[in-house]
């Protein structure tokens, strides 16, 4: 550990803490877009007021057109250090002011004083406490600060398409110690009309993809009758999940509720899509209706995370074993739709996954709505030289064994060619992004400037 680094960030703790403030206290959530604001004026005034902040420490600044920007060290760049100033909005639940950034025990709270305004401004000290302690670096850093993260990264797209990427390119937009590795995705929604709805009215079950649905529940024309009940019961254990019947101007809704769960986990979940059905399998009368949401079941049997019954069930050392969820399930009286998730492992690339679901799915009399993508997943080898020093770094600053992740979902270096996130999350915090009172806690940003300021050290000089 250099305690040069340390000192000088700690000697300027509460300039850092009063620099934060002035990002947070501005609600960067995208809104409609503006004339040469893509995301509306709020974003773009963060990034006006980072500009600024960026400025007055004494660095030179480029603007993306107000998708990005970006802040530049040295001469000839070739390390990438990639933030966001966009945030998701405040939601309910607070008990902190969202956008008025407050100090309290050691803690910052406020939205984005984690994710990601407070890491932003961490790579911002590093490169200053570069500078001070060591002056010019052979080669130099680009602090790249994006407005779209939040909503789909548009930013990167559009900053990459004037920009190439560097060498090394690390991003404090995840957890520690750092994602090696992120899976590669799937989403394709489908349906298929049906004629004789026989008896069934409507479901109304997950309507995202990538969230494990904890509720569903489904109309059926007139009343159940009573030895139903029974078969209510033994669903309900074979499933895990819970019914409720009631009656509804003559008709009967059926509740179900399972354990709701992130897509990219989807075995922590009890998938209340995938338990209405079997129950509806078990009630309904024979017809179209029940064949379509049987064959439907077949491909994803409830409590069934692996895709084995798509025909898709693989598994790598890297990357661990893909996983499918069923989050869509939806029937208006014509129309059945439905939407899966999957996490593909790196192995996936040579597999068609794309078309053996098609297949699967056309079986079962099931088309693609429209023609989804597959992302393939991001991947940069354990032994590449960004992650052995980022990890030594970590190794060294914060006494903790440092080790590779890999994670199913996207993070922002997602694409971009070597890229790997490293930090901000500690493991065994909560931080709350994007939830009620998010924080971060003051002396954990401090340690990130510090450990990026001796990546720069290390590499750039
Ligand atoms: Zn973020």
């Amino acid at each position: 550990m250099n305690n040069n680094i340390t000192s000088y960030l700690n000697k300027n703790k509460s300039r850092f803490i009063a620099d934060l403030k002035r990002l947070v206290d501005i609600k960067s959530v995208r809104e409609a877009p503006l004339p040469g604001k893509p995301f509306g004026e709020d974003p773009a005034r963060a990034l006006a007021e980072a500009e600024k902040l960026a400025a007055e420490h004494g660095f030179s600044v480029r603007n993306f057109d107000n998708y990005a920007g970006e802040i530049t060290f040295g001469d000839a760049p070739d390390l990438m250090l990639l933030a966001h100033l966009d945030v998701v909005s405040e939601g309910d639940g607070w008990t902190k002011e969202p956008y008025r950034m407050t100090e309290e025990s050691g803690r910052l709270y406020g939205r984005g004083t984690t994710d990601d305004k407070g890491p932003a401004v961490a790579c911002l000290y590093a490169l200053e406490a570069a500078r001070e302690l060591y002056g010019a670096p052979k080669t130099g850093v680009r602090l790249v600060l994006g407005c779209g993260e939040e909503t789909g990264s548009e930013d990167m797209d559009y900053y990459f398409s004037q920009r190439e990427t560097l060498q090394y390119t690390l991003s404090p937009d995840a957890d520690y110690p750092l994602i090696h590795l992120e899976k590669g995705r799937f989403a394709p929604e489908f349906s298929q009309s049906i004629a004789v709805p026989g008896g069934l009215l409507e479901i109304n079950g997950g309507a995202t993809a990538n969230i494990v649905p904890g509720k569903a529940n489904a109309l059926i024309a007139g009343s159940v009758p009573e030895q139903r009940g029974a078969i209510l019961v033994e669903v309900s254990r074979r499933t895990g999940a819970s019914f409720r019947v009631e009656t509804e101007n003559g008709n009967t809704r059926l509740y179900c509720e399972g354990v709701s769960a992130h897509a990219a986990s989807p075995e922590k979940g009890v998938n209340a899509n995938t338990a209405l059905l079997t129950l509806l399998c078990e009630i309904l009368p024979d017809g179209e209706i029940k064949r379509a949401l049987s064959a439907l079941l077949a491909m994803v049997p409830h409590g069934e995370t692996d895709g084995a019954h798509c025909g898709v069930k693989m598994s790598d050392e890297v990357s661990g074993a893909l996983t499918l969820n069923f989050g869509i399930l939806q029937f208006d009286g014509h129309t059945l739709r439905g939407g899966f998730d999957l996490r593909c492992p790196v192995c996936a690339e040579q597999a068609n996954v794309k078309g053996t679901v098609a297949r699967r799915l056309a079986e079962s009399g099931f088309a693609f709505a429209g023609d989804p993508a597959v992302t393939p997943a991001h991947y940069v080898p354990k032994d590449a030289p960004i992650v052995k020093e980022a990890l030594r770094v970590y190794e060294d600053y914060t006494g903790q064994k440092g080790e590779c992740l890999a994670i199913g979902g996207g993070t922002y270096v997602h694409g971009i060619e070597g890229g790997v996130a490293f930090g901000v999350e500690f493991p065994g915090t909560d931080y709350r992004i994007h939830g009620a009172d998010e924080f971060a806690v003051t002396d954990e940003l401090l340690l990130t400037a510090a450990m990026y300021a001796q990546i720069i050290k290390d590499l750039c000089y």
